[in-house]
């Protein structure tokens, strides 16, 4: 079968990979003059670095299948990492049981009930259960309003802005089974793992074996348009010209998908259309000296710009790049002013209050304008990634448009 992929990154990598295995004709056609998408990288000391910071986590099961079949296992690396919360001006380390039991901003038997509810949500096994529940209820109801109020309500503000109110238990207790899971003991710290040389190995490696078994790949080529051909196949609108295939793959988000393919079925256009979206705002800065002993640190101070600040060099080593390097990341609505102000503002804006957490912030250089990107977010199913495609009214009879 000829298959088209839009987009060209993990997704439609492994897509491409999976299915020209299969021996499907594959083609993949991305916008950008380079592969990756989310996983873009920028090049420092020789060192190739993501511009959105990237780790996995033990159990992510499949990019760990991925790197062994693409035999890459000997790059990945498992470093133990330390984290913090930054609350009231104060930093807190944040990395075991140990750490919640001295959380001073809460009294002690708050600490304990934080604690028991991390570990509670390390139990739960089908959290999806929690999808109707919010943040706001599930914890008051197991740590009491202090732990909420005073512990995740600033997280959440920071993270989700006016969306806040609308997450679900099932993102949370997610969230911190992940990260209990990345830990040997609930007293050990937490264990992340990384690709020496960075994650571009596998978009690099996962390329080449694409090209290997005859797949196709077009770089700056955006699609403008999906449509059906009279003989029953689709065409792919791109750079003036169009490409036919039996079948397409949309790897890029539902919103542009909707753009592209104007004939889907109603039904499945409403569930697209529900899903709702985040911006994400990533600044890399380069540093003179490390500024804490800190990978990941989480902010819960309400008027902070950004909700984490992610030391890239406190989890690999310096030497690498020659240099140290930081994130600081914020997810954010696409409507907010801060999303819309220019790259310089939102710059000046970051460092400013990098400032306040540690004064004179020993910057070399911002890195990468602050990038933007879209990320779902939702009360409802917030574990699901894509609405299923429904056929029923036969509108593009003959072919599937759907979401990888
Ligand atoms: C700040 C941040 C940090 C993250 N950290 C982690 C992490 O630590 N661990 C982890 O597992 N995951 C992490 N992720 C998630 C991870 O990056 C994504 O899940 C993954 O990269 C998504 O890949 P994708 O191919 O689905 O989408 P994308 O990477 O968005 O790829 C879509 C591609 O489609 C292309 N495209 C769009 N429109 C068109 C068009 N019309 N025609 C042709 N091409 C088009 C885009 O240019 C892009 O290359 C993070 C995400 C963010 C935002």
């Amino acid at each position: 079968m000829k298959i088209g992929i839009i987009g060209g990154g993990l997704t439609g990598l492994v897509t491409a990979f999976r299915l020209g295995k299969r021996g499907h004709q594959v083609t993949i056609f991305e916008a950008e003059d380079k592969l990756g998408g989310l996983l873009a990288t920028v090049s420092i000391g020789g060192e190739r670095v993501e511009k959105f910071y990237h780790h996995i986590f033990t159990h992510d099961k499949e990019i760990i299948d991925l790197i062994e079949e693409l035999k890459l296992s000997s790059k990945l690396k498992w470093h133990s990492v330390s984290n913090a919360v930054i609350s009231k001006g104060n930093i807190y380390p944040f990395s075991s049981a140990t750490d919640v039991l001295k959380f001073s901003q809460l009294t002690l038997l708050d600490r304990l009930s934080l604690g028991l509810l991390i570990y509670k949500a390390s139990k739960i096994r089908h959290e999806k259960s929690l999808s109707q529940t919010s943040v706001k209820e599930w914890v008051t109801e197991n740590a009491g309003t202090k732990v909420y109020e005073l512990f995740f309500r600033p997280i959440l503000l920071s993270k989700f802005g006016t969306e806040a109110s609308l997450i679900s238990a099932a993102w949370l207790v997610n969230k911190l089974k992940l990260r209990a899971s990345t830990r040997k003991s609930i007293f050990g710290s937490e264990v992340l793992g990384y690709l020496d040389g960075g994650f571009v190995k596998i978009t690099e490696k996962l390329a080449s074996e694409i090209k290997k078994i005859g797949g196709k790949i077009f770089l700056k080529n955006q699609v403008s348009k999906i449509s059906q051909s009279p003989d029953g196949g689709l065409r792919i609108f791109t750079n003036g010209k169009s490409h036919t295939f039996d079948r397409v793959i949309v790897t890029t988000s539902p919103e542009i998908l909707l753009t592209l393919a104007k004939k889907l079925p109603p039904r499945y256009v409403n569930q697209l259309k529900k899903i709702q979206y985040k911006a994400n705002i990533c600044l890399l800065l380069q540093l003179q000296r490390k500024i804490t002993p800190y990978y990941w640190m989480t902010i819960t101070e309400e008027g902070s710009p950004f909700v984490a600040m992610i030391e890239h060099t406190n989890m690999i080593s310096k030497q690498r790049y020659g240099t140290n390097l930081l994130y600081l990341t914020k997810y954010i609505s696409h409507r907010d002013p801060l999303f819309l102000s220019t790259d310089d503002s939102i710059k000046n804006i970051f460092v400013n209050y990098l400032g306040k957490i540690v004064p004179d912030p020993p910057i070399v250089r911002v890195i990468n304008d602050p990038a933007a990107l879209i990320h779902k977010v939702g009360r409802q199913e917030s574990l699901v990634v894509c609405a299923k495609p429904e056929f029923d009214d036969g509108s593009i009879k003959g072919a599937d448009v759907g979401c990888a």
